[in-house]
């Protein structure tokens, strides 16, 4: 987690959806957990019931001799285009990427192992396979979501912050950001909520809308 960082600008990005162009970590639930997933995501998409509470009741029903299947299940996991090059524009401005993902770290390292060097850090569930079943924790874990993308935020501080993402796990955390990047679901819950963000469908769109907002100069204070 690293130590006191006085960043200017740092970037947040989702995994799910928003680097692999399907949502692994929801066909994951579904595929070794198919009632529950059945059952629970409804209710998660709508609203109705926490992440922190409905993600257990679907992951730790899964017998944890059956984790390796589950890593094996992420591997070949095809990535949206834009990645390679918006990670080389960080790296050449100095902007931390930061990973944060409402699913599983592990499965994040395995998928983005080759992109690795100019990933800052990955942050996200973490899994106990020692007992009959999964156990999922979080060190990021609040009242509400068993990842807070935004306890991420606060964490790093940085003094301007973007967050890219696709989802319900985002919500929290693009409220707090000053720019935020969304498609599909995230894009229309804040659509609803009248909160700003810039559209996305490709990383190569992202790369570009941070380039037009001078985010790749050097000692630039943007947005
Ligand atoms: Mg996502």
């Amino acid at each position: 987690m690293g130590g006191c960082l006085m960043l200017s600008k740092a970037i947040f990005c989702d995994f799910d959806g928003t680097i692999t162009e399907l949502e692994i970590f929801v066909a994951l639930m579904r595929h070794f957990a198919p009632e529950a997933a059945a059952q629970v995501l409804p209710e998660i998409y709508a609203q109705r019931l926490g992440l922190r509470e409905g993600l257990p009741r679907i992951l730790e029903g899964i017998p944890s001799q059956r984790w390796p299947e589950m890593e094996d299940f992420v591997r070949g996991t095809v990535l949206r285009p834009g990645l390679e090059h918006l990670l080389a524009s960080a790296r050449e401005a100095a902007v931390p990427f930061i990973v944060v993902t409402g699913g599983f770290t592990r499965m994040a390292e395995i998928v983005l192992e080759p992109y690795r060097a100019d990933i800052h850090a990955i942050h996200g569930l973490e899994v106990d396979c020692s007992g009959p079943t999964l156990r999922v924790f979080s060190p990021w874990q609040d009242a509400h979501e068993l990842v807070a993308k935004r306890q991420v935020l606060a964490h790093y501080q940085p003094r301007t912050a973007l967050c890219i993402g696709d989802s319900i796990t985002d919500l929290r955390v693009a409220r707090d950001c000053p720019l935020v990047c969304a498609r599909d679901r995230l894009a229309q819950y804040l659509q609803e909520e009248g909160k700003a963000f810039i559209p996305f469908e490709t990383l190569d769109d992202v790369n570009a809308a941070l380039a037009a907002r001078g985010w790749w100069k050097e000692g630039a204070d943007a947005p």
